[in-house]
């Protein structure tokens, strides 16, 4: 066995480090920009990319590792300067096990107006749960921006914090990520919907079967 799947840390560690790379790679966070977490319940510990450090420069190693109060415990980087909002989520939320931070761009867009994305596509509301609102505006880095982050998620899968970018969770980070990618390939699409036509958002009734489709029968479910 190798010894990245006899170490569950450096395993977790590892996992966040491929989904921080496929981010920085897909364009959804320009530069050192944007963040990535998962927790480990049973340790209490959270794995979580390092502030300002560009994506391509990292080994598993480098990525920090932190408990749940936001103590630094392998103290080898300084941690994402949004510990504190990834830290909101899972001490509130005990179904969430990643939390994925983008700026993506068509989302961003969205987040700058302060409007939300409607559900114009299935695949939105499959994988969001309804639209996707805009939290108020707050200074990163802080609880606050956090907290106001989770208050607005309600419950949906992501949420637009107002002149910055997405938040993105899920059971874990494939699932997080895949958030992410639908938010901004939804957001894309209102955009371009908007400048050839007048589209038709999906009634809340539709967006509900959908959601519950997905979440009991999509992929290899049921
Ligand atoms: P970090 O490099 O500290 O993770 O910050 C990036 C970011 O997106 C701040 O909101
Ligand atoms: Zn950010």
């Amino acid at each position: 066995m190798s010894d990245r799947l006899q170490d569950p840390i450096l395993n977790l560690k590892q996992t966040v480090l491929d989904f921080a790379l496929k981010m920085s790679r897909s364009g959804m966070a320009p530069a050192t920009w944007g963040n990535v977490s998962a927790i480990d319940r049973e340790r209490g510990v959270v794995a979580i990319t390092p502030s300002g450090m560009a994506y391509e420069s990292l080994s598993p190693e480098d990525i920090c590792l932190i408990d749940i109060q936001g103590n630094s415990i392998d103290k080898k980087w300084k941690p994402s300067t949004e510990t504190p909002l990834h830290l909101v989520f899972y001490r509130n939320r005990p179904d969430i096990g990643a939390v994925v931070h983008t700026h993506s761009v068509y989302a961003t867009a969205f987040a700058s107006v302060g409007r939300e994305i409607p559900v114009l596509i299935a695949t939105l509301a499959s994988g969001v749960g309804g639209r996707v609102p805009v939290a108020a505006y707050q200074p990163s880095g802080t609880e606050e921006f956090g907290t106001a982050a989770l208050s607005a998620m309600g419950d949906r899968t992501a949420v637009l914090l107002a002149n910055h970018g997405v938040v993105a969770v899920g059971k874990d980070l494939n699932d997080a990520y895949t958030v992410a990618e639908l938010v901004e390939n939804a957001a894309k699409i209102a955009i371009l919907a908007w400048i050839i036509g007048e589209p038709a958002e999906l009634p809340q009734e539709e967006v509900s079967r959908l959601r519950r489709k997905y979440l009991t029968k999509y992929g290899q479910k049921g």
